[in-house]
């Protein structure tokens, strides 16, 4: 059903729109044509898209918007891999490779506890020669030293390079890391579920079918994950909601995934825009690309998927604050460390502290919420004297917990070929 407001409006834009959006309204479920059609839409059929998205999202999730306080920990850059939208990797000849060893791991996650964070996540390039147990190992230490502590780490391609590196299937190093202590898994590289246009921006990366085992096995052990799409490159609207498409036939499967995170191409530094590498590839999302994201996203997986993120990371505090009115519940984490987008160009920095966060959910007229990994509530903000935390007491991020540029740049953390090693401790 509509509201009046909303009636009023669907009055007056394109009939087949407006049939779309009814049956939405109604509660029955969009087809992947049916979201290509409102792709398509402009004027006054566009906004229409936006309110009905924005009437779902409260239907389905009220008036609260969420965040996780949460530390990013990329432990390595150096990746056996040439994704052309990746500017984070380095080779293991190139002068910035870093790798932190588990005694740095588990500092950083203290500091993490110490700021008041409930997560960390953990996720990393693919270094030459890995032993296969790393992830189960840095699972292990950091659970140990923090049994409360959220590990959300691990992306699809890292799971998959452990299996191989330990010869063992998915399934089986998936359940070990659930024995290490994992809770969750993101499901990040997805960018697009579409194996063409993987060919095209990332030879040789893990496969649709792979990514999809990987995340049903996850799904099957009772380890949910985030889904994500990466979109602004070569890829058009129908790939957008064939990916979602796909996404919500797994979810009616496995009820597994947390939430839906659309994040746009930071274009500036990705080697496949700046060294021209991919004929064809955009600067980006343009804004209303992004804006139409977040709405077909409500549309399409809302009522399945319940939670759709907006990236601060990736939007800024601005836009992402505007997609909390097209469809969007939550804002992500805190993060503490970015080092991926802040590679490939993003201007954002890499923590937004809570405070900051719901100063820009009250702006839109709705009540902030502090949530776990798994979006149980841990705080609502009813009131507006919040007690600051202590991420909020932060003045210079970068001087107090590091940044990307200065760990690739410092020797600190060199990275060091496992041959050089070898070699290093034969001659002693
Ligand atoms: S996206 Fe991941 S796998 Fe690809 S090059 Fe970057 S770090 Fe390596």
């Amino acid at each position: 059903m509509a509201t009046n407001h909303i009636a009023g409006i669907l009055d007056h834009i394109d009939p087949q729109i407006r049939a779309i959006l009814y049956h939405a309204l109604e509660g029955a479920e969009l087809s992947w044509q049916d979201g290509l059609q409102l792709c398509q839409a402009n004027g006054i059929d566009f906004h229409a898209v936006c309110l009905v998205a924005d009437e779902m999202r409260r239907r389905q999730v009220g008036e609260v918007v969420t965040y996780v306080v949460n530390r990013n920990i990329n432990f390595t850059n150096v990746c056996i891999k040439h994704c052309t939208f990746c500017a984070f990797s380095r080779e293991y000849r190139e002068e910035e490779g870093y790798f932190l060893p588990e005694e740095e791991i588990v500092r950083r996650a203290q500091e993490a506890v110490d700021m008041g964070a409930t997560e960390v996540c953990m996720q990393a390039g693919l270094p030459p020669k890995m032993n296969g147990s790393l992830y189960i190992d840095l699972t292990r230490a950091v659970k140990k030293a923090f049994p409360d502590l959220h590990i959300h780490a691990f992306s699809p391609e890292e799971v998959l390079y452990g299996s191989l590196r330990s010869g063992v299937s998915i399934l089986d190093y998936v359940r070990e890391l659930k024995n290490a202590g994992l809770d969750t898994l993101p499901g990040t590289s997805a960018e697009i579920l579409d194996q063409e246009i993987r060919d095209i921006i990332a030879p040789g990366r893990i496969s649709t079918k792979q990514w999809i085992e990987v995340i049903t096995s996850a799904h099957s052990l009772g380890i949910p994950t985030t889904s994500t799409i990466m979109y602004g490159h070569i890829e058009t609207p129908e790939h957008w909601v064939k990916h979602m498409n796909l996404l919500r036939d797994i979810q009616k499967e496995t009820r597994g995934f947390t939430e839906f995170v659309p994040l746009s191409l930071i274009h500036q530094e990705a080697p496949m825009y700046q060294r021209k590498l991919v004929k064809g590839v955009r600067e980006g999302a343009t804004g209303v690309e992004v804006i139409k994201m977040h709405a077909i996203a409500r549309l399409m997986l809302g009522p399945t998927f319940r939670n759709i993120q907006s990236s601060w990371v990736k939007e800024g505090p601005k836009l992402s604050q505007y997609l909390l009115t097209v469809g969007a519940n939550d804002l992500g984490g805190t993060l503490i460390n970015e080092s991926i987008s802040t590679s490939a160009g993003a201007q954002y920095g890499q923590l937004v502290p809570p405070k900051e966060l719901r100063r820009l959910v009250r702006d839109v007229g709705r009540t902030p919420a502090e949530r776990s990994t798994t979006y149980k509530l841990r705080t609502v903000f009813n009131g507006t004297d919040d007690k600051l935390s202590p991420l909020d007491m932060v003045e210079n991020a970068d001087e107090q917990f590091g940044s990307y540029r200065r760990l690739a740049a410092s020797d600190q953390f060199r990275y060091v070929h496992p041959f050089e090693r070898d070699k290093h401790e034969t001659a002693h």
